[in-house]
């Protein structure tokens, strides 16, 4: 092994830069060249045609097969004008990668290349391997997925990729894009119906979602000889280098030239599909780094960031490096999250969360604003649950990343105007803008320099004009947080606008009407805000007292996801049924149980094949060196001492791998879901994986280095 080792390290020392070409044309002239959306299809479809269309993505209507077929036409001509050859319906199912199944062109019957509108429209892919939590048995594999024309067609390897919904022969949703979707005509209904108290013009709106993604980068031959990340994506052993993230400078710092090479590349590949990437930048942990692009509609964002996940990792081979999308690859070091920048935008231009130098125009920010805060201080379990993983377990709070405990962080000036919103709870309400600036909603232009102020220990953070979602994985799938951060604010406007509605029909001033329900939300929402800092120890004693959830394992945060009022929630707003929370949350447990056991298994392998062994040579070397030493007559104690202490942590390990292995084998024969995955964290994981660890390090550290199997840490992370 420890070949394998310095035949790696020997290969990345001859590595030369792969060149990539700087495109003579500007970015704009091949930004999207390779996707057919709205516009490829407005300039090819006859205008009634492509009046179908536009209707049908705008109120979220299906297509009819005519129109369908049409529109398939135009697609497989550009698409052969750009030397494609097969199609599938692209999606993503709930194992987190993406899906694709490929059929060509080509009708041998007919000898000629054909895409029929059902093709594009609808496809049976035989989808027995898709997780789906017992919906369906394998033995009646139907599945199918469905065509979604709000989400651009495009070009991946001369392949058609069609964005699809995935769905049980039942109707029952089997992928993130389904529930997402739903959640965001929710959205739309309910906010336009509260922006019409304010605006009659607005009939649309639109979530808009810009995510920054984290990642790591090391190169590809040392990646191969570490099993652990082959296998399970993170690191289960590695002693700390001697440098880790302390210096601080790799943030911002020059960009490695191997690693610019890469994000050039991956960058014209993601225009060219159309995925408006804008910023690159180091990380805070040596060889990590952060990508993200301009905010788009949620749908299409979360589409693009799955797919720019599949293109980076595809670039990657070319410049012979891998991109690590786990939340916590190494330990000891910074891991990945994924924040979700979140806003919603009318059909009129306006941003809900911007505020605005007119304190009318403020009334409205301040109602969107309380109601997301509303929103999130009732359903702070379920949003919880959304970014429960196992990858992100261990980044959760572990002094790097917000902890398991959702608050929200609103900054000075915003705090102050809801402090005078509640506690001016009686004044007496005169005419025109006095009422605004009683109630210090004429100031709030100024938060916009209160931005500076950023507080980036806080899960959910108000930053100016959108709200940031923090606490998300950097390998989720950003529906999931999409659709219920989404779903949950469509609840709350719904009610809200329901309770105006009551209080108008008796008779009270609209405006005051309002206020009045923000104050109340105000009050009822308060504990979930939270200024300070989120890392801290305090933090966690204090949401304690507040009664705020502080749930720190996937299994039982998933609980949530399958509480009466998720349950509710999901049901009042007809985004999942029962049946379908019950299989997400059985999917989602499998998960986990999966991760954790692959995880054990590698840790078990290395730790028995590959560890012990070098250490009982090594440490036979030094029984002869201590042998040699006495003989001479000279002194061997602390030779003799290393022995003991090598022969102790051998023991640790076999012990603590044999018991972690029986525990295994308990866990496997529970039969409920949640008990199976409860045991795998707190039995296997939670009692052996640290303790297993920790004997593994230490011998990293006394065994010689020419004989140690793994490559190192400081290998992987410094040697580019
Ligand atoms: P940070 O300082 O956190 O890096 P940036 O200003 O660089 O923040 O923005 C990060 C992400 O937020 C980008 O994807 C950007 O497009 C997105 N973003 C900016 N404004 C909005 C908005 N109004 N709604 C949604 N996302 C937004
Ligand atoms: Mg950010």
């Amino acid at each position: 092994m420890s070949h394998l080792r310095f035949n790696a390290l020997q290969e990345v020392q001859q590595r030369s830069r792969i060149d990539v070409p700087s495109p003579s044309k500007k970015v704009s002239d091949y930004f999207g060249e390779l996707i057919f959306g709205y516009e490829q299809m407005r300039n090819t479809l006859s205008p009634e045609i492509f009046s179908r269309v536009d209707n049908a993505i705008r109120k979220r209507r299906k297509i009819d097969l005519e129109t369908a077929d049409s529109v398939a036409a135009a697609v497989r001509n550009w698409a052969m004008a750009h030397g494609v050859t097969h199609y599938t319906h692209w999606f993503q199912p709930l194992t987190g990668a993406t899906a694709e199944k490929h059929d060509a062109f080509f009708d041998p019957h007919k000898g000629i290349e054909a895409l029929k509108g059902s093709e594009l429209t609808q496809q049976e892919p035989d989808a027995s391997s898709f997780p789906s939590g017992g919906i369906r048995t394998t033995f009646e594999a139907r599945g199918y997925t469905a065509w979604d024309p709000s989400s651009p067609i495009f070009i991946v390897d001369k392949t058609l990729c069609i964005p699809t919904i995935f769905v049980s022969y039942t109707g029952e949703a089997l992928d993130y894009k389904a529930p997402l979707l739903k959640a965001l005509k929710a959205v739309d209904k309910a906010a336009t119906r509260v922006c019409k108290l304010f605006d009659r013009d607005v009939t649309k709106v639109t979530a808009s979602l810009g995510w920054e993604q984290e990642y790591f980068v090391i190169d590809e031959a040392l990646f191969a000889a570490r099993p652990d990340l082959v296998m399970s994506g993170r690191t289960v052993f590695g002693h700390n280098p001697a440098r880790g993230q302390q210096l601080d400078d790799h943030y911002f710092g020059a960009i490695p030239t191997r690693v610019y090479d890469f994000m050039k590349d991956f960058e014209i590949e993601s225009h060219r599909l159309g995925i408006p990437l804008r910023t690159r930048h180091n990380e805070v942990a040596p060889s990590q780094f952060e990508v993200a692009p301009m905010y788009e509609e949620a749908n299409v964002a979360t589409d693009h960031n799955s797919l720019l996940k599949d293109v980076m990792s595809k670039v990657a081979k070319k410049h012979k490096v891998k991109v690590l999308f786990h939340e916590k690859p190494f330990a000891g070091l910074n891991g990945s999250g994924k924040h979700n920048n979140w806003s919603l935008v009318t059909d009129t231009g306006i941003n809900l969360f911007q505020p605005s130098s007119s304190a009318r125009e403020n009334l409205q920010f301040l109602t969107f604003l309380v109601i997301t805060i509303k929103a999130v201080h009732d359903h702070a379990d379920l949003l919880r649950a959304t970014i429960a993983s196992a990858g992100n377990d261990f980044r959760l709070g572990a002094n790097e990343a917000p902890p398991a405990i959702i608050s929200i962080f609103l900054g000075e000036t915003l705090t102050a105007v809801l402090d005078e919103l509640e506690n001016n709870g009686n004044i007496k309400v005169e005419k025109g803008d006095n009422l605004y600036m009683k109630l210090g909603i004429d100031q709030i232009p100024e938060i916009i320099l209160d931005n500076t102020d950023r507080n980036r220990t806080s899960p959910f953070a108000f930053t100016g004009n959108k709200f940031e979602f923090r606490a998300v994985g950097s390998d989720q799938n950003v529906a999931n947080p999409m659709t219920v951060l989404n779903l949950i604010m469509a609840h709350q406007l719904e009610k809200f606008h329901e309770q105006v509605s009551i209080d108008i029909d008796k008779g009270k001033e609209r405006r005051l009407a309002i206020i009045d329900i923000l104050r109340e939300y105000v009050k009822a929402s308060k504990n979930i805000r939270f200024e300070g800092d989120g890392y801290s120890e305090n933090w966690v004693k204090e949401a304690k007292k507040r009664g705020l959830s502080n749930v720190k394992d996937t299994p039982r945060a998933l609980d949530f996801l399958v509480s009466k009022a998720a349950k509710q929630l999901y049901n009042e707003t007809g985004v999942m049924t029962e049946v379908e929370i019950e299989a997400r949350h059985e999917i989602m447990l499998e998960n986990y149980v999966m991760k954790v056991q692959i995880e054990s298994r590698v840790m078990g392998d290395l730790a028995l094949n590959h560890i012990i062994p070098t250490a009982i040579a090594y440490q036979n070397k030094l029984i002869q060196n201590a042998k040699g030493l006495k003989e001479l007559g000279l002194d061997n104690s602390e030779i003799v001492d290393d022995i003991k202490t090598i022969s102790g942590y051998i023991i640790d390990i076999e012990q603590a791998v044999m018991a972690m292995i029986e525990e295994r084998k308990k866990a496997n024969k529970i039969n409920s879901p949640r008990d199976r995955a409860i045991a795998y964290g707190d039995k296997v994981k939670e009692q052996y994986f640290h303790k297993i660890r920790y004997a593994v390090d230490k011998l990293e550290l006394f065994v010689d280095d020419k004989d140690w199997p793994l490559v190192k840490y400081r290998e992987m992370l410094f040697i580019r």
